[in-house]
């Protein structure tokens, strides 16, 4: 063993030293040792001195004692179903941590018994949001909202739905073979692109337990096409559920295509069901909507216990509905010149140390999370394309989009707050 090898200081040495000892007692040791290995392992291949072995090891300790890491989302997809979906508000995350300890989720405070109120802050925060629903009900996401939709009410009947509406979400999950695991059957009508009142109109038996509309949140058909409003499926004498998918609860300007919660029920939707996590911009969560005694039924059924959300979905839910703005609406909002304002400023901040970068102009989109189609016109920052890799890794990591050979970091989805950090972490990977 060469001199230099020799030296590197020993476990127990190192564990011991008060920054390590530290860290222990708030990740657990498993992950500061790790650390210590990691940091003895670059001194023995020569990288760092034995002298910076502490150092190193204090350097490599991860923020917090989880393996997910925090990315700065500057691919321009505001819900980026890879990248965890709606980033929580601030108000939303104090919520969570309010919630986390012990809190009184089901117990009544004045009276020091069991409530039976839980998630009501919740619940009546949607209904505030949407005052054309009778009732409203949270569960774990949207596809439990289906699944416990089509449990309680289509179990050994059928469900009508038109062959344009059987789709798949992603990483293989479609809906159909959800809908009919439940025991619920599948009754399809029109074709892939058109589908009317009328064949609807002509399946509808005496099994017949609703009709599933369901919002293509992930694509279009163009062309010669034709799909059945709300309106006229409500007119057909049996209850409409409406899977709205994105979570939207009244109409957005800038999304004329996007179905919403509100509109859905005036015009004669029974239930509704959406995502917390995506235009909503809360955590996961399966949104039910709609006439309080199919609500009622639904959150009755014995299903509904295995599907319930938790303390922390319940208070990042209401903290969300009630609070300032989230940032997936805040993004949506966003105009291209201030895009491009940022999108200078930070270009400035990189040509100040000598880091080529342009800003340009570029298109932005909802996401996976709805609104398939819309581009978002704004602006990023682009540099060159063998930063991709190192900056994913990084620290910060962040994750941009590759076009025409350069690496764009769209501002559109990322926080304003964090363009230092962006900077910071262009001129990490450009030394
Ligand atoms: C995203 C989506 C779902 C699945 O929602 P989860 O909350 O991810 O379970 C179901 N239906 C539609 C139309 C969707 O867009």
């Amino acid at each position: 063993m060469s001199e230099p090898r020799r030296r590197i200081p020993r476990t127990d040495r190192l564990l011991a030293d008060p920054r390590l000892a530290g860290a222990a007692d708030r990740l657990g040791r498993d992950l500061v040792k790790a650390a210590v290995t990691r940091a003895q392992d670059r001194a023995r291949a020569g990288e760092i001195a034995p002298e910076e072995v502490a150092g190193a090891a204090v350097a490599e300790l991860p923020p917090a004692a989880v393996s997910l890491t925090p990315v700065i989302n500057a691919t321009g997809v505001i819900v980026h179903t890879n990248l965890g979906r709606a980033p929580l508000s601030a108000a939303a995350v104090d919520a969570l941590t309010a919630a986390a300890g012990n809190c009184d989720v089901e117990f009544d405070l004045a009276s020091g018994t069991r409530s039976r109120k839980r998630g009501q802050g919740a619940i009546d925060a949607l209904l505030a949001a949407v005052p054309g629903a009778e009732a409203a009900g949270a569960v774990n996401n949207n596809a439990a909202a289906l699944v416990l939709a089509a449990t309680a009410l289509a179990r050994d009947s059928e469900i009508v739905i038109s062959r344009g509406e059987l789709i798949e979400i992603g990483d293989r999950f479609r809906l159909p073979d959800l809908l009919e695991s439940t025991g619920a059957r599948l009754r399809e009508v029109g074709t892939t692109n058109r589908t009317t009142a009328a064949d609807y109109s002509a399946a509808i038996t005496d099994r017949t337990a609703f009709i599933l509309k369901v919002h293509p949140s992930n694509y279009r058909i163009e062309g010669f096409t034709a799909q059945a409003s709300v309106r006229e499926l409500a007119a057909l004498g049996v209850p409409v559920v409406h899977d709205i998918g994105s979570g939207l609860l009244a109409p957005h300007p800038l999304l004329p295509d996007e179905p919403d919660a509100a509109t859905s029920l005036r015009d004669g939707a029974r239930l509704v069901t959406a995502s917390g996590d995506k235009l909503l911009g809360g955590p996961q969560a399966g949104l039910l909507l709609g006439e309080a005694a199919l609500v009622a039924r639904l959150l009755r059924h014995p299903l509904a216990r295995a599907l319930r959300v938790d303390k922390l979905t319940l208070a990042a839910l209401e903290a969300t509905l009630t609070g300032p703005p989230a940032p997936v609406a805040r993004a949506l909002a966003v105009t291209p010149e201030t895009l491009l304002s940022r999108a200078e400023r930070i270009v400035a901040a990189l040509a100040a140390r000598s880091v080529p970068a342009r800003a340009v102009r570029a298109d932005g989109a909802v996401g996976g999370g709805g609104a398939p189609g819309v581009t978002l016109p704004g602006a990023a920052v682009a540099v060159a394309e063998a930063l991709a890799g190192p900056l994913r890794t990084g620290d910060p990591s962040v994750t941009g989009r590759i076009e025409k050979g350069e690496l764009l970091l769209d501002l559109r989805s990322v926080d304003p707050a964090d363009d230092d950090c962006l900077v910071s972490a262009v001129l990490g990977v450009s030394a």
